[in-house]
C-alpha cells in the first residue's frame, strides 16, 4: 500500500535517516520501534510531507507521494496523529474534531463521522463543548485520534500515542487502535513501548541511529536476542 524506498532525510545539513526502506501492507498494523532519537518521528513526518527526503521515494497505491504538499497527503488518506497530540487548547472538543475534516469527502461526511467518533469515545461526546486544553491527557489523546479519524484515513499513523499516559490508559488507547484497525484502517505505529506494540502488531521494523536494522513479525521479533537485550532487558 505504502512503499518507502531508500530515503535519506536531513535537518538542514544534519542527516538523521540513512537509506530507510519499508512497506506498509493493506489492513495491517505495522510498528516502527527504536530508542529515543532513532528517527521514528522523522519517518512519520517525512511520510506526511512535513519533511522532504533528499534521496529515495515514497509511493502510495502506486503513485509518488514525496514532494507533494502535506494537505494532499491527507487527502490521499494518509493521516498523522502527532506526538504530543497538538490540539487547539482554546477550542472545544467538537471544534478540534472539525479541524480534521477540512477537505473533500471528509468535509461532506463530517457530522456522520463525528457520530462514529463519539460511539468509539463516549467520553468525548459528554465533553464535546469542553475546551481541549482542560481535558486529561488520556482524553486529549482520544481527541487527537478522533481528529485523525475525521479525515477518513486509509492509513492512520500514530506517533507515540502512549507517551505520558498511565498504564491503564495505554491499554485503552492500544485497544482503540486495534478496533480502528478491525474497522479496516491500516495502522502505522511508532512506539517506544516495545512489549505491548510487538504483541499487537502484524509486523515491525527496528530503527537504530537512523537506519533500519531488523524487520519481522511481532512474534518473531519478541523472540529475537538483539531485541530482548536492547529493549526488554532480558
Ligand atoms: P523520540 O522517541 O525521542 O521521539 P525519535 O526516534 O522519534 O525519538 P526523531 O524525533 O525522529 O527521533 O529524531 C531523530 C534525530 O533527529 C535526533 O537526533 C534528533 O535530535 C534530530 N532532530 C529531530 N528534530 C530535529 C530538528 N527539528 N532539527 C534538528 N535535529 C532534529
Amino acid at each position: 500500500m505504502l512503499t518507502v524506498k531508500n530515503i535519506d532525510v536531513f535537518y538542514d545539513d544534519l542527516q538523521v535517516l540513512w537509506d530507510v526502506s519499508f512497506e506498509v501492507r493493506k489492513k495491517e498494523i505495522l510498528v516502527l520501534i527504536g530508542a529515543n532519537g532513532a528517527g521514528k518521528s522523522t519517518i512519520i513526518k517525512t511520510v506526511s510531507s512535513l519533511l522532504i527526503p533528499q534521496n529515495g521515494s515514497i509511493e502510495f497505491e502506486g503513485a509518488r507521494l514525496d514532494h507533494r504538499p502535506p494537505h494532499e497527503i491527507i487527502q490521499q488518506g494518509i493521516v498523522h496523529v502527532p506526538e504530543g497530540r497538538r490540539l487547539f487548547a482554546e477550542m472545544s472538543v467538537e471544534e478540534n474534531l472539525i479541524m480534521g475534516s477540512l477537505y473533500g469527502e471528509a468535509k461532506t461526511k463530517r457530522f456522520d463521522t463525528m457520530e462514529h467518533v463519539f460511539e468509539l469515545f463516549p467520553r468525548l461526546k459528554e465533553r464535546r463543548k469542553q475546551m481541549a486544553g482542560t481535558l486529561s491527557g488520556g482524553e486529549q489523546q482520544m481527541v487527537a485520534i478522533g481528529r485523525g479519524l475525521m479525515s477518513l484515513p486509509k492509513i492512520l499513523m500514530f506517533d507515540e500515542p502512549s507517551l505520558g499516559l498511565a498504564p491503564i490508559l495505554v491499554q485503552e488507547i492500544f485497544e482503540m487502535i486495534r478496533r480502528i484497525n478491525a474497522e479496516g484502517v491500516t495502522i502505522l505505529l511508532v512506539e517506544q513501548n516495545v512489549i505491548q506494540t510487538l504483541a499487537m502488531c502484524n509486523r515491525a521494523y527496528v530503527l537504530e541511529n537512523g537506519r533500519i536494522i531488523l524487520e519481522g513479525t511481532g512474534t518473531a521479533l519478541m523472540e529475537n536476542d538483539q531485541i530482548k537485550e536492547a529493549f526488554l532487558g532480558i
